[in-house]
């Protein structure tokens, strides 16, 4: 029955070889098939009519049914108007064209009864209907619930509009009752009480109402989602095959060590879900690649020291990996604090290390008797040999690449570990499918006790009395961040901002009284990291800075964060920012400065930091605004190629796809039942069309 699907498109009743060329060129349709995989994208209503009387009370389109009683031209130039006298038993409106008026005139009848669809609206005390959709009525015809079909100019062009469109895919669904083959089996169907495949296929293109159109709907996305989280298990099952990895066999009596005696806190309930994840995957025998997601200041740093106590347990050696040498520092800092009473050796590379200092660490690494390497990417460096790594954290994943992940693979004689944190949040659901080969572990709960960062959105003429609230918060003992925005495009000007910026704050803030400290991207690391050291210590209380400290940094004394020109940030980069406070015990502050002028979403940005400190909640809109293609790169843009979900919307239909699919793979691992046979061959096409992206995710 395949073979009826595949007929070439220029067969279907109504196309022709003209028409197939166009619609293979501008939609991708060759075959029945694909046509059939061609979508609505909404639906009109038309099975219900409205009287003229009841429009002045509803908004939006209206299907009406009279007589045109009258109808002429008027106006001239632009102005020229054709406006038609519409009536029925409860009175009368205007219909008005403004192109197409020849044509108009030719095929109205007066007098005869038609049917009007289109949007009402009001000017003055007259209401009309612009550009109405016309036709005669026929109390023979059954009421319609329209498919909308996206087209376009070519299209149009040769009759194919969004109509046209709709009279092709109704002439085919009109003829493929009992060809289309059930692709799923009886129980999934079953358990989510899901329209066979074939009601779905005719249905979602000739629904008779709304409710039907969601079902079809509903059937064609879980589908479709299913067959996206087969893919992806399928293509981990493989990896993994090819990669064995070390098993953790033991909890170990260093992680144990810790855990009882030095644990500076209580776990949060998300922590400890995640180590429970984590642990499993560890003692598997195949190579853990796992992403942790956690808002900024929900303890992943915590998390990564006590998996790399596994690591270090069970005899191997653990390193970490983060973006910049001040997070590396800081992290070897707060790391060798937590552990200094235990037998442990942690040390520290990054690209600063003195040759000589390099030289020792190498030594002591490949005779092992360093458990625990902290560093930059220096520390992937060939030369940088390791007696038995077992375990790599990457930290803020988003700056490091592909490249440098698989320089990984080959630092033992079985890839170590891999665990990546980042605070980038994006929706879970999202993030399954996103991250193709990495299992995600999210710590979804912050900390007790921390209190959101009151958030303002302010002009530039509330700067005074910002920097008196500045001077009172300093006067209290707290440390403040003044960030500017650096974007590449404008980077000379940016500059220039800064300076001005740094300047004017000397002036207002001045010395002895006041140290301020200042760091961008153009200085010498070595003046980084003196500058930051100088704020870190509370030496100076003030930190003019470009987006360099958005990651990661640390100084829970600092209680005030002031972003200039927060309207050319990203959401993800304010919230970020943001996070740099509101990490001590004190109250924070977040002054979103901006020029009086901003863009729609601009505003809307602002206002979300404002509304919420739910690092998820922005991500939403994040998205909502820019696209997930935008947020995820387009390496993976492939996988967003989806003819009837949405990731972002469809995130239900996800979950439970991503359900049943592991279930049927655990049922059924290389999908050798009858029952699964037509997925088995589909999932095979798939996999054989596609790049291989999983390998870069
Ligand atoms: P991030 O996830 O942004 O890397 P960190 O790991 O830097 O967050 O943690 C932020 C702060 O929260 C640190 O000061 C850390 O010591 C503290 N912290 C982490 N876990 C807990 C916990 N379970 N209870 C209390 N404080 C915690
Ligand atoms: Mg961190």
């Amino acid at each position: 029955m395949q073979t009826y699907l595949q007929t070439p498109i220029e067969y279907l009743k109504g196309v022709g070889s003209a028409r197939a060329v166009l619609l293979q060129k501008e939609l991708g349709v060759k075959t029945f098939e694909d046509l059939l995989e061609y979508y609505p994208f909404r639906y009109v209503d038309r099975t219900r009519f409205h009287t003229v009387r009841e429009l002045r009370q509803l908004e939006g389109f209206a299907q009406l049914r009279g007589r045109i009683t009258r109808i002429h031209t008027t106006g001239a130039g632009r102005g020229k108007r054709m406006v038609a006298s519409f009536t029925d038993a409860t009175g009368s409106i205007d219909l008005v064209w403004f192109k197409g008026l020849k044509w108009i005139e030719k095929s109205i009848k007066v007098g005869s009864e038609i049917l009007v669809y289109g949007k009402a609206k009001r000017f003055g005390s007259n209401w009309n209907i612009t550009h109405p959709e016309i036709e005669d009525f026929n109390p023979n015809q059954a009421a319609r619930f329209e498919p909308v079909y996206h087209s376009g100019e070519k299209l149009t062009a040769k009759g194919l509009s969004t109509k046209g469109i709709a009279k092709l895919t109704q002439n085919l669904v009109a003829n493929i009752k009992g060809k289309i083959p059930e692709t799923l089996p009886h129980e999934v169907i079953e358990h989510y009480r899901l329209m066979p495949r074939e009601e779905a296929l005719i249905k979602v293109h000739a629904p008779l109402n709304i409710e039907e159109a969601k079902r079809a709907q509903f059937r064609l996305k879980f589908e479709e989602l299913l067959f996206l989280q087969l893919e992806l298990l399928m293509r981990k099952k493989i990896m993994a095959a090819k990669s064995q990895g070390f098993s953790f066999e033991q909890v170990g009596d260093v992680f144990n060590d810790f855990y009882a005696n030095y644990l500076p806190f209580e776990l949060t309930g998300a922590q400890k879900r995640v180590l429970k994840e984590i642990r499993m995957d560890l003692r598997k025998g195949e190579q853990m690649n796992r992403l942790l997601q956690g808002d900024v200041g929900s303890g992943k740093t915590l998390v990564a020291l006590l998996t790399m106590l596994f690591a270090v347990g069970n005899g191997f050696q653990a390193a970490i990996m983060a973006p910049t040498e001040i997070l590396a520092k800081q992290h070897f800092e707060s790391i060798s604090e937590l552990v200094a009473k235990m037998d442990l050796k942690v040390a520290i590379l990054t690209g600063s290390s003195r040759t000589k200092e390099r030289r020792i660490l190498h030594e002591a690494l490949e005779a092992g008797e360093i458990d625990i390497l902290i560093g930059t990417h220096a520390l992937i460096e060939p030369k940088v040999k390791f007696k038995n790594l077992g375990l790599v954290v990457i930290d803020e994943q988003h700056r490091f690449g592909v490249a440098q992940r698989a320089k990984l693979q080959k630092k033992n004689t079985r890839p170590p570990h891999v665990l990546v944190m980042t605070a980038t949040p994006i929706p879970r659901t999202l993030a399954m499918t996103a991250y193709g080969d990495l299992d995600v572990s999210v710590i979804d709960e912050l900390p007790p006790g921390r209190k959101p960062v009151e958030t303002q959105h302010r002009y530039e003429k509330a700067r005074p009395q910002i920097f008196s609230f500045l001077k009172r918060e300093i006067e209290k003992g707290r440390q403040v961040y003044v960030v500017y925005p650096l974007i590449e495009e404008s980077e000379s000007m940016d500059y220039l901002n800064l300076m001005d910026g740094y300047e004017s704050i000397q002036r207002s803030f001045p010395r002895p009284e006041y140290q301020i400290s200042m760091v961008h991207g153009k200085m010498k690391p070595e003046d980084k990291e003196f500058e930051m050291q100088m704020f870190a210590s509370g030496k100076t209380q003030i930190m003019v800075a470009t987006t360099v400290i958005e990651v990661g940094v640390n100084v829970p004394n600092a209680s005030v964060m002031i972003i200039e020109s927060s309207e050319r940030f990203g959401l993800s980069q304010l919230h970020q920012l943001r996070g740099r406070v509101g990490r001590g015990a004190e109250k924070s502050y977040c002054f979103l400065m901006s020029g009086d002028k901003i863009s729609k979403e601009g505003k809307r940005r602002l206002e979300t930091m404002v509304e919420t400190n739910d690092g998820f909640k922005i991500s939403e809109v994040d998205l909502e605004l820019r696209g997930p293609g935008d947020i995820m790169g387009t390496q993976q843009s492939g996988l967003l190629n989806l003819k009837i979900a949405d990731l972002v919307t469809d995130g239900p239909i996800v979950t439970i796809a991503r359900e049943t699919a592991r279930n049927m793979l655990k049922l059924d691992p290389k999908l050798q039942e009858p029952k699964h046979a037509f997925i088995r061959t589909k999932l095979k096409t798939i996999m054989r069309s596609k790049p291989n992206w999983s390998k870069i995710a």
